[in-house]
């Protein structure tokens, strides 16, 4: 590991204030440690955030929940406001990681963790140009069952790991960044890029920016929504397909619908197709499969992972129908 200055912030300005273009915001560090140890990440400065006072939960006037970007996530799986109003996203966060990992990860170092393809985290392979672009991709020609089958480029084929950031970009959440320049708002849909030609960028947040809480709109997902992660271990793995999926319904009749996809894509994957096909449709076997079908459109698999494809449909199936209550 290199030497690195370290600095401990105490408040929201004094980490802005310390930021620059060769320091890291240092939040629980279970994954930026990592990446250190292994010289994929090379700061010359930690700016220690896990003092910042952003560790609330709090009901919103309108109606929704706004979570401080320090909270854990293990405190935020268990919150009784996340739990009534939003168990989905206790559902995800609860399928990540280990008990350990989830008391020191924080909800906005969730959304910014890298993906775990294995060639950008080993630097014995020089082709990776999320780690140095313009160096090629050596998944593409290696081994790439853990890898995309939607919104890939020629230039980078990794997913993003994170669980949490699935359901929120089914439930419409917002994230709040604050920077030099002010505050601003990014849909959680729009949060993490595709990789196009420029797969080291993983995100729309800039450098300078600090992430200082999650909001979650009011909805009716509460009593129908389902997280289903499918992975190669019971626990303490990331997901070859996940499906955050959440109903609202007339009766028999789906009002509206929300599908998200982990371990498919570069970033969490919502299936507006998918969507659209359930809505103002009686939830039977035919819509589902409707449904399933349109989660994968326009998959492109690659030579180890095309099974992701019949398990992202399948998963999508299940957790709707267990959305549903039919299951
Ligand atoms: Fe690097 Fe992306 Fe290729 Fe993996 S898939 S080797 S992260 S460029």
């Amino acid at each position: 590991m290199r030497s690195f200055e370290y600095t401990s912030a105490r408040s929201v300005d004094e980490a802005l204030a310390g930021i620059g273009p060769d320091a890291k915001f240092l939040a629980g560090g279970t994954n930026l440690v990592d990446l250190m140890k292994g010289d994929v990440e090379k700061p010359a400065r930690l700016v220690d955030i896990s003092a910042l006072p952003l560790t609330d939960i709090a009901a919103t006037p309108a109606g929704g929940v706004r979570i401080g970007a320090m909270v854990r996530n293990s405190d935020c799986a268990s919150h009784p406001l996340i739990r009534e109003r939003y168990p989905l996203l206790s559902q995800a966060l609860l399928a990540g990681a280990s008990p350990q990992l989830r008391n020191m990860a924080s909800t906005g170092g969730n959304l910014m963790q890298r993906t775990r393809c294995y060639y950008f985290y080993d630097t014995a392979f020089d082709r990776c140009n999320k780690r140095v672009p313009g160096s090629g991709c050596a998944a593409l020609e290696g081994y790439n069952r853990i890898h995309a089958i939607l919104g890939a480029s020629n230039q980078c084929v990794a997913t993003h790991p994170s669980d949490m950031a699935v359901a929120l970009a089914a439930l419409d959440a917002m994230v709040e960044v604050l920077g030099r320049s002010g505050a601003r708002r990014i849909p959680a849909t729009q949060f993490h890029r595709l990789p196009g030609d420029t797969p080291h960028l993983d995100t729309n947040i800039e450098p300078d920016e600090l992430i200082v809480a999650v909001e979650l709109p009011p909805n009716g997902f509460a009593q129908r929504s389902h997280y289903l992660k499918v992975r190669d271990r019971a626990s303490y793995a990331f997901a070859l397909v996940s499906v955050a999926a959440a109903l609202e319904m007339d009766g028999n009749t789906v009002r509206t619908a929300r599908i998200a996809m982990g371990g498919v894509a570069h970033k969490p994957w919502r299936a507006m197709e998918a969507e659209s096909a359930l809505v103002g449709r009686r939830l039977d076997a035919a819509a589902i499969e409707r449904a399933a079908d349109a989660s994968v459109s326009g998959a492109r698999p690659l030579h180890d992972n095309a099974f992701k494809v019949a398990l992202a449909k399948r998963s999508v199936a299940r957790a709707l129908e267990v959305a549903g209550g039919a299951a």
